[in-house]
C-alpha cells in the first residue's frame, strides 16, 4: 500500500492535517490498495487562487499550444497504459480488457479536443453600420469543478477534462471517493506533458465534506456532474444563480428485440452490453424487451450465455466479470433483486453474492437475468448499476416503444431487427439522448455527443463538437475601424 499525494495548486501534497482515505480492492476487501488526502475547506481555497491565477495563464497560452500539450498527455498516457490500467482494476474492479480499453480511450479523448483546438472558433457577421465589422468568439468561462463517479474513474474524467482544457479553463476535479487513484495518474499525465501548475488540481476527500467549499466558492463558473440523480439534485440546488451546470445522471437503457430480429447478434450484443463491466456502465443494457414469438427462447439461450461469464478478479486472465465496486453497492444490487422476486419476477439465474473463497472476500454479485418482470415492479424503474437484466415480454414494435419510452430516464436505446421501417420509426420514436440500431445501447466513441434526455442528463451533451459548448461562452464583438 502507498500513499498517494494529490495534485494541489501546482504541487503534490498530502494533507496538511495528515488524514487520508483508504481505498480498497473490491475484489479482496482485507486490501488496501492504497491512501489519498482528506483535503480541509482551506486547501480546496487554495486550489482556487491556483486556479484563478492559472485560468489567465492558460487563457492566453493559444489554442495551438494548449492542444498541444493534450496531445502529448495523449502520448504519455498510451506509454503507462499497462501501470494505469493495473490500478485501474485494483481501485474498481472491471477487468483488465475492460481496464486497458479504458485507458486507451482516455487517451483518445486528449488526442481528439487536442487535435480540435485547431478547428474554427470563431466566425464573422455583417453590420450595417459603415466600416464595421461584426464576430463572434468562444471564450473560456473561467474556472471548472469536475465531479466524476467510480464506474469509469479514468475516462469520465478525461471526458470533461480535455474539452475543458482544450477551451482554455482551470479545472478541479473532483473524483469519486471509491477510485481516485487513475485520476492521480491522469493529472501526472498532463502535468508531466506541460499543463501550467495551478490549472489542474485534483480534489480527493469524501463529497459531503468537500461540497461547500468546492461549490461555494464565488469564482467557481461552471459545474459538469456525472453521477446518481439523488447527488445530482443535491448540486443543483446548491450552486448560487449563474453558476453553468451540466449534468449526466442515472440509466435505465432498454433493448428491444423483435421477432425478425438476428437472434445470434442481439444476444451476444445484449449479453455484453448488460454484463461488461459488471453491469455498471451508465449505458449498460438493463432493460430487455422482447417480442413474445422469441422470448422463451431467447431468454433461455441467454440463461446458457450467462452461466458461461466466469465471476473473478479482474487482474485474472480468466475473469470475464468482475466484482462490483463496494460492499454498499453490493448489498443495493442484492436488494435490488431481492425485492424483484418478491414483487414477482422470476430469477432465471443468479441472484447471489458467491460466498465460497476466495471471492466472499470480494464485492461480488452473480450476473442476474429476471423473468415475468411488470411496467409497475421498482426492477423495471430504479436505475440498479449492477450485474442485473430485467425482462419483459410485448407484442409487437408499438408495444415495446410504449414500454421503452415508459421510463423517468432517457440515456441509450437499441433495437434489434431486420426491418428498415422499424429500424427507422425506432430511431424517431425512442425518448433517449443516444439510439441505435443492430447495436448495444453502450460503445460511443469520444467524437459522438454524449448525454441523456429528461433525468438522465441535462441541455449540453457531453464529447465531440457539441461536448465544447458547455465549457465556452459566446462573445460578440464589434468593431468600426474607421
Ligand atoms: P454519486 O452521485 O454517489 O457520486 C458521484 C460523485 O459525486 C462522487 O465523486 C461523489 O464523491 C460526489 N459527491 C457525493 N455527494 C456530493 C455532494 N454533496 N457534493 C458534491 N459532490 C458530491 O454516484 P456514484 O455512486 O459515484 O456513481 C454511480 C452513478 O453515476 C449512477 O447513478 C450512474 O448512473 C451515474 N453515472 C451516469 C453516467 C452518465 O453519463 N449518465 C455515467 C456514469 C455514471
Amino acid at each position: 500500500m502507498t500513499d498517494s499525494p494529490t495534485l494541489l495548486a501546482g504541487s503534490w501534497r498530502a494533507a496538511a492535517d495528515g488524514r487520508w482515505l483508504d481505498v480498497l480492492n473490491p475484489a479482496d476487501q482485507r486490501e488496501v490498495v492504497g491512501r489519498v488526502p482528506a483535503l480541509s475547506a482551506a486547501e480546496i481555497a487554495e486550489a482556487y487562487d491556483a486556479a484563478e491565477t492559472a485560468a489567465r495563464v492558460w487563457r492566453s497560452t493559444g489554442a495551438l499550444e494548449r492542444g498541444a500539450i493534450l496531445s502529448k498527455a495523449a502520448q504519455i498516457l498510451r506509454e503507462r497504459r499497462d501501470a494505469i490500467a493495473t490500478d485501474l482494476v485494483r481501485e474498481m474492479g472491471k477487468t483488465l480488457a475492460e481496464a486497458t480499453g479504458e485507458v486507451a480511450k482516455t487517451a483518445d479523448f486528449f488526442e481528439y479536443y487536442g487535435a480540435l483546438a485547431r478547428t474554427p472558433q470563431e466566425y464573422g457577421l455583417a453590420d450595417a453600420r459603415p466600416d464595421t465589422t461584426v464576430s463572434v468568439r468562444r471564450e473560456p468561462v473561467g474556472i471548472v469543478v469536475a465531479i466524476t463517479p467510480w464506474n469509469d474513474p479514468l475516462l469520465t474524467p478525461a471526458r470533461k477534462l480535455a474539452p475543458a482544457l482544450a477551451a482554455g479553463n482551470a479545472v478541479l476535479l473532483k473524483p469519486a471517493t471509491e477510485t481516485p487513484l487513475v485520476s492521480l495518474h491522469l493529472a501526472r499525465a498532463l502535468v508531466d506533458a506541460g499543463l501550467p501548475p495551478g490549472t489542474l488540481s485534483v480534489i480527493t476527500g469524501r463529497g459531503q465534506d468537500v461540497s461547500a467549499a468546492l461549490l461555494g466558492d464565488r469564482r467557481l463558473a461552471a459545474v459538469t456532474f456525472t453521477g446518481s440523480n439523488d447527488v445530482g439534485r443535491t448540486i443543483a440546488a446548491t450552486l448560487r444563480p449563474g453558476v453553468r451546470l451540466q449534468t449526466e445522471l442515472g440509466g435505465k437503457n432498454a433493448t428491444v428485440v423483435l421477432g425478425d430480429a438476428d437472434l445470434d447478434l442481439a444476444l451476444a450484443t445484449v449479453c455484453a452490453a448488460a454484463f461488461g463491466q459488471a453491469g455498471q456502465r451508465c449505458t449498460a443494457t438493463s432493460r430487455l424487451i422482447l417480442d413474445r414469438p422469441i422470448a422463451a427462447e431467447f431468454i433461455d439461450r441467454l440463461r446458457t450465455a450467462v452461466a458461461a461469464l466466469r465471476l473473478g478478479p479482474g487482474l485474472d486472465p480468466a475473469t470475464t466479470m468482475g466484482p462490483v465496486v463496494s460492499r454498499g453497492q453490493q448489498k443495493t444490487v442484492l436488494d435490488h433483486i431481492g425485492a424483484a422476486v418478491a414483487a414477482g419476477a422470476r430469477l432465471v439465474h443468479g441472484g447471489n453474492a458467491p460466498t465460497a473463497e476466495p471471492l466472499a472476500h470480494g464485492c461480488y454479485v452473480e450476473p442476474t437475468l429476471l423473468a415475468d418482470v411488470t411496467p409497475a415492479m421498482a426492477i423495471w424503474r430504479d436505475e440498479v448499476f449492477g450485474p442485473v437484466l430485467a425482462i419483459v415480454e410485448v407484442d409487437g414494435f408499438d408495444a415495446a416503444c410504449a414500454a421503452l419510452n415508459d421510463s423517468a430516464f432517457g440515456l441509450s436505446a437499441s433495437l434489434f431487427t431486420r426491418s428498415l421501417a422499424a429500424a427507422h420509426r425506432f430511431l424517431d420514436r425512442a425518448d433517449t439522448g443516444q439510439v441505435a440500431v443492430n447495436l448495444p445501447t453502450s460503445g460511443w466513441d469520444v467524437h459522438h455527443p454524449f448525454g441523456g434526455f429528461r433525468e438522465s442528463g441535462s441541455a449540453f451533451k457531453e464529447q465531440g463538437v457539441e461536448g465544447l459548448a458547455f465549457y465556452t461562452r459566446v462573445k460578440t464583438c464589434a468593431l468600426r475601424f474607421a
